[in-house]
């Protein structure tokens, strides 16, 4: 049986580009490997697979009694329902270390970087395997995602150097017109039920506790989302209440002036104040603020202990 390859629950490109890399690596190494996913891909991962000529991955939820490498992730919240009943056999991931735990020795590849990719493109080098064309201009482009074309704080130069070496592999001259055009195509939100909006980015983390959701839409101008504002933050006040959460925020992140509006869901918003310094009863600007992990969860994380 196929080990399945699998990013978090919402996936994002590289959550789906990680998938089908490791999987692509694996089987090259002789290990039968499945790039599978929680959920349709989003708009822009749509793009970014068509562009390089690749397909989604199956949509799986469950699974139970089968070998798995987590990508992108390594929180249970994050993961299928029912991994406890499987076995995690590898993690690839560049978050803060998560809850799962295993019986077995694992393989374990999780470093400090901007994007899972970067791990990936390191692991294809360390085997010497070489990277197929598509396969790199996607996993150039989920770099380019993760850190906001090297604007988050979350970038590294290994970041930097890895987009370099898969552009030249995936014969791309224009990585950042490229990546802009990602970007506009993420940035298109008509037409979209708000709940999709909200969950397009959506993680529960647990802090102290407390259930805390946070949502992220990175667009290239505010100004487009400036007319649905009022209606995600009648969303988020839904789902908190749906999710019996302590608190919803929903950043919408400007790339271009480096911020984010953070809307507001919450029992108690003296948490804002806490993390941030800042106090509004149902939205504040985060100047600089573009990262969720980097920048918001670790404040808000203080802010409950
Ligand atoms: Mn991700
Ligand atoms: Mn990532």
């Amino acid at each position: 049986m196929a080990v399945l390859v699998f990013g978090h629950k919402n996936p994002d490109t590289d959550t789906i580009v990680s998938a089908i890399a490791v999987a692509d690596l694996k089987n090259k190494l002789g290990v039968e490997a499945k790039a599978v996913a929680q959920g349709e891909v989003n708009p822009e991962s749509a793009f970014v697979l068509d562009k390089f000529g690749l397909t989604a991955p199956e949509v799986v939820t469950s699974v139970a009694g089968q070998q798995c490498i987590l990508v992108d992730h390594s929180d249970l919240a994050q993961s299928p329902d029912d991994l406890g009943d499987a076995e995690v056999v590898g993690v690839v991931d560049h978050h803060k270390l998560g809850d799962v735990t295993t019986s077995n020795p694992l393989e374990m590849w999780v470093w400090p970087v901007g994007c899972s990719c970067t791990v990936i493109k390191g692991m294809y080098d360390f085997y010497g395997i070489e990277i197929p064309k598509g396969i790199a201009g996607a996993m150039m482009c989920a770099i380019l995602s993760d850190t906001v074309m090297f604007k988050s704080v979350t970038c590294t130069d290994q970041d930097k150097a890895a987009v370099e070496a898969l552009a030249k592999i995936a014969g791309e001259s224009d990585t950042m017109g490229l990546g802009m055009e990602m970007f506009k195509v993420k940035s298109a939100v008509e037409g979209t039920p708000m709940r999709d909006l909200v969950f397009r980015d959506y993680k529960d983390f647990d802090m102290s506790g407390n259930k805390v959701g946070i949502g992220q839409l990175e667009v290239v101008d505010l100004a487009i989302l400036e007319p649905y504002k009022a209606d995600l933050l009648a969303e988020i006040k839904a789902v908190k209440a749906e999710k019996g959460n302590h608190s919803v925020f929903l950043l919408l992140t400007d790339i271009m002036k480096e911020g984010s509006v953070m809307l507001i869901a919450s029992d108690d918003g003296s948490v804002v104040d806490k993390a941030f310094g800042q106090s509004g009863d149902t939205e504040v600007w985060l100047d600089g603020v573009m990262s969720r992990k980097k920048q918001v969860v670790p404040n808000f994380e203080k802010a409950f202990a």
